[in-house]
């Protein structure tokens, strides 16, 4: 088994979306785009699938008037079809797709992997319909308007029963969020998502800005611990702002 982590562009943001209440909340920081493709014996799964590429030349197309509140970042080859391709890797080729939960910036590659299965929480479809308000605006509902084949789950799932790939709910973030244990020959992961946005604020409970539950995020953290622990495991966050130190990057690196 083999683990591609793919780098697919960005977005400038204020550090208040991580937390709120950080002495240097006004500052800018500059927030990694990231999806992960699973070599499994089985099939090939991928881990979120990344930004739609319209959003390198017109966000406007996607997002709306909210494209003003991002300043995203992409360059050609950020998307999903490009990054499998430099691996050689057919989007045909993909029969699973675990979507951490269905926000722009995770979402945006769906419309690409027509063919697979993509695994959400029952609770996310839903949300994502019809959000409340406060998140309407990280929806993009062509994003997941193309998908034919759902998998609606309630809770824990094991892609292909052998405990390599589990799937379990940390909802908090949004309500159907969702992580995935990764257990590779040598070491074990888990691909958390936005359940953590950075390991030190986790560590400390600062709660992040944008934000469904703090209760439930607070239980995901405590869970994701647990995990961790249980396994020996490795977190790996979408959003880690020193993934240049710390990421293994596809194609030329991976896990295994
Ligand atoms: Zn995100």
């Amino acid at each position: 088994m083999k683990m591609f982590a793919f780098h697919c562009g960005g977005e400038k943001t204020l550090r208040s979306v991580f937390d709120p209440f950080d002495q240097d909340c006004g500052a800018t920081i500059h927030v990694p785009y990231f999806f992960y493709l699973i070599q499994h014996p089985d099939g090939n799964v991928l881990f979120d699938s990344g930004a739609h590429p319209a959003l390198l030349d017109d966000p406007r197309s996607r997002l709306g008037d909210a494209a003003d509140l991002y300043e995203i970042v992409m360059s050609p080859g950020d998307d999903v079809r490009s990054r499998l391709d430099s691996l050689g890797v057919d989007p045909e080729d993909i029969g699973h797709v675990v979507q951490s939960h269905l926000h722009y910036d995770h979402a945006g590659g769906l419309e690409f992997v027509q063919g697979a299965t993509v695994y959400v929480q029952r609770e996310e479809l839903t949300f994502a319909y019809w959000p409340p308000v406060y998140q309407r605006d990280v929806y993009v509902r062509q994003d997941f308007d193309t998908v034919s084949r759902w998998k609606q789950l309630r809770g824990e799932h094991d892609i292909f029963n052998d405990g390599r790939l589990v799937i379990f709910p940390t909802p908090g973030h949004t309500p159907g969020h969702q992580s995935m244990l990764v257990r590779l020959e040598s070491e074990a992961y888990i691909l958390a998502g936005d359940a953590v946005y950075d390991k030190e604020k986790m560590q400390a409970r600062c709660l992040p800005g944008l934000l469904w539950s703090p209760d439930a995020i607070i239980e995901s953290w405590e869970k994701i611990e647990e995990m961790q622990r249980r396994y020996n495991a490795r977190l790996i966050v979408t959003h880690d702002l020193h993934w240049q130190d710390t990421i293994k990057l596809g194609p030329q690196e991976w896990y295994e």
